[in-house]
Formats: structure tokens, C-alpha cells, sequence
């Protein structure tokens, strides 16, 4: 397996990063994770402009253009003779001295790692999965906003602790008004009385690009959309609730703490339009660059 590091592909035993880069010291980067179907990396172009705009938040100057990171990802994609996959992009602010100052380190580390990916049990998609509500709140905006898709994730590993110790599959996060936020890796969205409610972005939450999507067709096949502030009771007496990411795209959720949930049409159809979308989408980028699937 080939890792992308800084200018070139290293074999992944070789792949290595100092100990004085302040990405390890203090979570000090961004990334991003997307997914690849038949050759071709979803709404890529998505994906990097969220990652310029998470360097511009931490004032990160990204030491490569759009077009040399598209070519980058390809490469390390054809490297590893992967399809089907997912890549993780990782900039973090490089290696320099002990000390918070980011000038100190001239030359931010650029990282690209794929691999296979592999499936979600079909259950998940046919019966849902469980969620709670943490106990540990989302960061607060005006302090770190999770628009940031930055390597500081302690506040979503807190949560996923909470996860694990309830024996289910995500944790929510409400905000510090108490009003739901999102997941730990996820977006959340349920019906109630046929209108589709999902946090708005002002509530503290990444803007996440299966959730941008995921509004999108619904307006497309006429499901009213309320981006707003709800309260974990609006959660709790919803006829449906799905989660979101890109990995995951709409996965339908059978539980949220003590209450249940059937698996419900909403649903169903747009994971199902999310698919067609995947599948138009991968046809018409092949088209376009036949080279790279050469
Ligand atoms: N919210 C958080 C905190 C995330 O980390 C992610 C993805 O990793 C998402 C939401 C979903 O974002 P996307 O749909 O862009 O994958």
C-alpha cells in the first residue's frame, strides 16, 4: 500500500511523521474523507473547497493548488489499484519547536491515505441503527466551530466514548443551548408531520456535504425542508430519523435512546435517490476524463 506523503507516494511501512509536527503535538490540521465509487472520488470538487475553506479558518496556506491535489489523489488511487475506497486527506501545520505559534513550522505536512472500502453490514440500511444523546456537548462556535474540519476531535471522541459504553452505534451531540447539534462523524435529519427538519448550520455543526445533497434531492422530490433549532423531545417523537456522511450516505436509524423507530419512506427514497445521484454522477466524470480510467 502507497501513502501520499508531502510530494510523493512512500511505501505505507515508510510513511512517517516527526514527532515535533504540531498536527500530533496539538491537533493542529484539517482533513478530509471521501469516498470513491468505480474509479471516481465523489463531489470532489466539494470536498477541497471545504478543505480551503477549513485551512483559511486556522490561517493554514495549503501547499498545493486544486488541480495538483485532484492529480495527487488519482495517483495514490492508481497506486494502490483501488476502485472502491476511501481516501483521507490530511494537512496538518508541519514540524517545528515546542510552542503554539504556527509560524514556527514553515512547511505544513501533506498526507493522503486510501484504501478499500468496505461495506456497511446491509442490516444497517434495512433495520437502522441505535443512537443516544451524549452527555458531553458540541463545541460551542464561538470557540471552535465544527465547521473546521480540523485533527481536534476530542470533543467528537468523547462523545463516541459515551457511544460505546451504551452499546450503540453513534452519540448526538446537542449544543450548548441544548438544542441537537450533530453526531460524532455524522449529520442528523428526521420527519416530523412529512416535513424534513435537520439542525441548521447556525446551531454549531460541519456543513456536511451528504447533508447538502441530501436537502437538495429532497426539495427536488418535493419533501418540504426546515433547517432550524430542535429540542431532543422534537428528536424523540419523530416518525423517522436517518444520519448522513459521506461514507455512510443516508442511513436510516431504528433508536434513539429509549425510543424506537421504524425504518420509514423518507427514508428509504433518499437513499435511494442519493444512489441514483452516485451512480449519474460517477457516469458523467468518467466521460469527462477518460484518461485517468484508462
Ligand atoms: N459531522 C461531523 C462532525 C463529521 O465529522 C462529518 C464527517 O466526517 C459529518 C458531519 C458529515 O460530513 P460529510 O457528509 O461531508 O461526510
Amino acid at each position: 500500500m502507497f501513502v501520499y506523503l508531502n510530494n510523493k507516494l512512500v511505501l505505507a511501512s515508510e510513511a512517517k511523521v516527526s514527532v515535533f509536527d504540531h498536527g500530533f503535538l496539538y491537533g493542529d490540521g484539517i482533513y478530509e474523507t471521501m469516498r470513491v465509487y468505480d474509479g471516481v472520488v465523489f463531489m470532489l470538487d466539494e470536498h477541497i473547497q471545504r478543505l480551503f475553506r477549513s485551512a483559511s479558518f486556522i490561517g493554514l496556506d495549503i501547499p498545493k493548488n486544486i488541480s495538483d491535489i485532484k492529480i495527487a489523489i488519482y495517483e495514490t488511487l492508481q497506486a494502490n489499484k483501488l476502485t472502491n475506497a476511501y481516501v483521507r486527506l490530511t494537512v496538518s501545520r508541519g514540524e517545528g519547536p515546542i510552542g503554539l505559534d504556527p509560524d514556527f513550522c514553515k512547511e505544513p505536512t501533506f498526507v493522503i491515505m486510501t484504501n478499500e472500502f468496505k461495506s456497511y453490514p446491509k442490516s444497517y440500511y434495512e433495520d437502522g441503527i441505535k443512537l443516544i444523546i451524549a452527555n458531553v456537548r458540541r463545541n460551542l462556535k464561538e470557540a471552535l466551530n465544527p465547521q473546521i474540519k480540523s485533527l481536534n476531535f476530542l470533543n467528537n471522541i468523547l462523545a463516541k466514548i459515551e457511544a460505546k459504553q451504551a452499546d450503540v452505534y453513534e452519540a448526538i451531540m446537542l449544543n450548548v443551548e441544548g438544542f441537537i447539534a450533530e453526531g460524532t462523524i455524522i449529520n442528523i435529519f428526521f420527519v416530523k408531520d412529512g416535513i424534513l427538519c435537520t439542525p441548521s448550520l447556525e446551531c454549531g455543526i460541519l456543513d456536511g456535504i451528504t447533508r447538502a445533497l441530501v436537502i437538495d434531492l429532497a426539495v427536488r422530490n418535493g419533501i418540504e425542508v426546515r433547517e432550524g433549532e430542535f429540542t431532543k423531545d422534537e428528536l424523540y417523537n419523530a416518525s423517522e430519523v436517518f444520519i448522513t456522511n459521506t461514507t455512510m450516505e443516508v442511513m436510516p436509524v431504528c433508536r434513539v435512546d429509549d425510543k424506537g423507530f421504524k425504518v420509514g419512506e423518507v427514508s428509504r427514497l433518499l437513499l435511494k435517490k442519493y444512489r441514483q445521484e452516485v451512480t449519474g454522477y460517477v457516469y458523467e466524470k468518467k466521460g469527462e476524463h477518460p484518461s485517468i480510467w484508462e
